[in-house]
């Protein structure tokens, strides 16, 4: 229908291909993405004669260095930082850092380039970036993990500012990290400068709901979508994988909103527990311990725990995958639905692969991708940001009431330009669409650089 758009797509993908070799999981965040806009360009001639999406697809600033720290027992590790500052259009560079072992350049690129558009829906004045480092946390100490931000900062601070690029926490940064990079951003700079990151400890410039926001806002979305076809979170079954910052406050809100989150998982397997998992239990074993999820099953009677396998086998209403990239295959997708599963709600980012998701769209499944579901926790440091900039503190109330609002308008956007672009119920265009359309405006209205 748009064969001339669709062919500028392919050749941007292409171009996108050959000039980032290895890079597949940028690859797949990009083809995702290019797959709705040939609707737009045929609406937008400008945007393909001053190569906006070229530009879009193109960082704006690379940045890799070398992050040397010591053990506690004396040795020298030699890790790898990273930040990509992908799009300022609309926005100082915001993004998360991610500490984990598998992190490399072409996870931060698609992590970043996901961002642009997620806080672009949110509506808030902030461009995307992301960054992070193959370092792994885990079994460090504190003293480690203190050591190994300090000299991450070390470098990374050049390239920081609350008006330029402003990181906040991702899988494995928390708390305690961001408080060790805000210290040394403070120590070096000698500014006391709130703004530049967001997550921080709430004695010391951080928001309320800041902790809970991607996983609250992520059930607030799955609340909008059931609605939409006349449900409610009540009385549903949920699956939710992982067990970190997305997955537990997830599990809380579902909770709150009455529906039961029977299972979720970390690395080294998933419980299930039909009365609905233990909060107090989990946060104590996840959050407090950092231990792993065989400690829970130990303590709760009602709960099971399964090594490895597949946290998908479990029936469910809802799925809210909220772990990492490309954990839910066609595989798992197929289980789902043959056990009755009627949503997946995306709370980690790229969690389903692009089989997974072509099974959901053929078995009916209501699927919101993450740039649109998880979005909650960006635009709650947004909200963060604001605070710091009038040194002003709101309460958990107006901060929760404001993310519900903002979920809402995200999945109105989503819901309405699906419609507009002649997809509707298509929530992977809606988002993409809408989310683009507001980058690209910003983006031609700057002029070509
Ligand atoms: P956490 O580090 O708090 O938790 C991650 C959870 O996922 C842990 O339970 C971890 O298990 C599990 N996990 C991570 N990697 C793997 C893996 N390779 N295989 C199996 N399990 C894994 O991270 P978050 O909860 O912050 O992030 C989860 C997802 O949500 C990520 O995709 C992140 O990008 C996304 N996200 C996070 C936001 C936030 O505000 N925190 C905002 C928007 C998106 P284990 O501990 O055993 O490794």
């Amino acid at each position: 229908m748009h064969a001339g758009e669709s062919a500028v797509v392919e050749q941007i993908y292409d171009d996108v291909l050959r000039r980032n070799p290895g890079e597949t999981e940028f690859h797949q965040a990009v083809r995702e993405v290019l797959e709705s806009l040939a609707v737009v360009l045929a609406r937008h001639s400008e945007y393909t004669e001053m190569k906006t999406v070229e530009r879009i697809c193109e960082p704006e600033r690379q940045i890799i260095f070398r992050v040397p720290w010591q053990d506690d027992s004396g040795e020298v590790h030699i890790n790898r930082g990273f930040r990509v500052e992908f799009n300022s259009a609309l926005g100082p560079y915001k993004g998360g850092l991610r500490f984990h072992p598998s992190v490399n350049l072409g996870i931060v690129k698609f992590l970043g380039f996901e961002q642009i558009f997620k806080n672009a829906l949110t509506g808030m004045p902030i461009g995307g970036g992301k960054g992070g480092s193959d370092f792994d946390p885990k079994g460090r100490s504190d003293a480690e993990v203190m050591r190994f931000c300090q000299s991450f900062m070390t470098e990374l601070y050049r390239h920081l500012g609350e008006h330029t690029d402003v990181p906040a926490g991702d899988i494995g940064v928390g708390a305690r990290e961001i408080g060790y990079l805000f210290g040394q951003y403070k120590r070096i700079t000698n500014r006391y400068e709130s703004g530049v990151l967001t997550g921080k400890g709430l004695a010391w410039g951080g928001a309320l709901v800041r902790t809970e926001a991607t996983g609250y806002g992520a059930a607030f979305f799955a609340a909008e979508m059931l609605k939409v076809r006349g449900e409610t979170v009540d009385g549903q079954r949920v699956v939710v994988s992982g067990s970190g910052n997305v997955a537990v406050y997830g599990i809380e809100k579902v909770h709150q909103l009455g529906g039961t989150a029977i299972a979720c998982s970390d690395s080294s397997g998933y419980i299930v527990d039909e009365k609905g998992i233990d909060l107090d239990v989990l946060k104590q074993v996840k959050e407090v311990e950092r231990a792993r999820l065989d400690v829970y099953a130990d303590r709760v009677p009602s709960a099971t725990f399964v090594e490895g396998g597949s946290i998908w086998d479990v029936p469910c209403d809802i799925a809210v995958p909220s772990a990492t990239q490309n954990e839910l295959d066609g595989e798992a997708a197929a289980t789902l639905a043959r056990n009755g599963c009627r949503y997946v709600v995306e709370g980690a980012n790229m969690p389903s692969t692009p089989e997974a998701v072509r099974i959901f769209r053929e078995a009916g499944i209501a699927f919101a991708p993450g740039k649109a579901a998880n979005a909650g926790g960006v635009a709650t440091s947004a909200l963060e940001m604001q605070q710091n900039a009038s040194r002003d503190r709101w309460t958990f109330e107006h901060s929760e009431a404001r993310l519900a609002e903002i979920m809402r308008d995200i999945h109105t956007r989503c819901h309405q330009t699906a419609e507009e672009y002649g997809s509707p119920g298509d929530l992977v265009l809606g988002a993409n669409v809408a989310g683009f359309l507001r980058v690209a405006e910003a983006v031609h209205a700057h002029g070509l650089i």
